[in-house]
């Protein structure tokens, strides 16, 4: 895990200079009193580099998985595994027969791994979700913290379920110019989504599933999260809403 692969290092290390060579231009502009130039580059580098990372479903870094292909939806789970939904949640999706993604944080499945072994079990699919889910770095990681996120669930979950998944989705949604080679390196593809409601910060279930009422179409990939009060409720109103609306469910193993 401490060795980063050849090919990963070949591919950061010139996107870690466009990162460094901005910062040098601006210096550079400022120490000569261009102060105009030099704030109107920072602004324009701090605006690209903001869109692209922060950007859940931007392609300008690298492919990003948006919709799910065909006319039936795709439900994804993240956060997991976690005691206070993981078994409630399971039942409620054999009650109607619906697979759904599992994107699991490495962490937590090292702390929960029957769990994870049980989502196995049950005919989902894992996902990796970076080992230790740092929300608010994940994109500003540099290559060795992206690779340790991505390379060290991916261990995680090979150990203690078996299984080597082939989606990863970002922390939060957030990615980098390092995302992209450290998931090609691992055999990874980045999954976003279509269709959320902001559950992690709403506590009102009928009201996140207004918000995503309107998204619950054909193709739509649906993100929801574990370990939360409002889990259990929102995919119970999520798997009506779709029913009412005569969707049907993927079973992301058919891919
Ligand atoms: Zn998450």
């Amino acid at each position: 895990m401490n060795a980063l692969p050849n090919e990963y290092v070949r591919r950061t290390s010139w996107r870690l200079l466009l990162r460094i060579l901005p910062a040098i231009g601006v210096g550079v502009l400022w120490f000569y009193g261009q102060h105009g130039a030099a704030m109107a580059l920072f602004a324009t580098v701090f605006c690209t580099i903001g869109y692209l990372t922060l950007s859940p479903t931007t392609r300008l870094l690298g492919p990003v998985t948006t919709h799910w292909q065909g006319d039936a939806m795709l439900l994804t789970l993240d956060d997991g595994p976690h005691p206070d939904t993981t078994p409630a949640l399971l039942d409620l999706l054999d009650r109607h027969g619906v697979k759904a993604v599992f994107f699991v944080i490495g962490d937590r499945v090292k702390q929960w791994p029957e769990l994870a072994r049980e989502i196995v079990r049950r005919g989902h699919t894992i996902g990796n979700h970076s080992q230790t889910h740092p929300s608010g770095r994940f994109w500003i990681l540099g290559p060795r913290g992206t690779w340790r996120e991505a390379a060290g669930c991916q261990q995680t979950l090979r150990e203690i379920t078996g299984e080597s998944p082939q989606w990863f989705r970002a922390p939060v949604g957030h990615y980098n110019t390092f995302t992209h080679p450290a998931l090609d390196e691992l055999g990874l593809r980045l999954m976003s989504w279509s269709c959320r409601g902001f559950d992690t910060v709403d506590p009102d279930a009928p009201r996140v599933l207004r918000r995503m009422a309107s998204n619950v179409k054909p193709g739509a990939i649906v993100l929801l999260h574990e370990a939360i009060p409002t889990s259990v409720e929102l995919v119970e109103g999520i798997l009506e809403l779709a029913r009412a609306k005569g969707l049907r469910w993927a079973d992301p193993k058919a891919v």
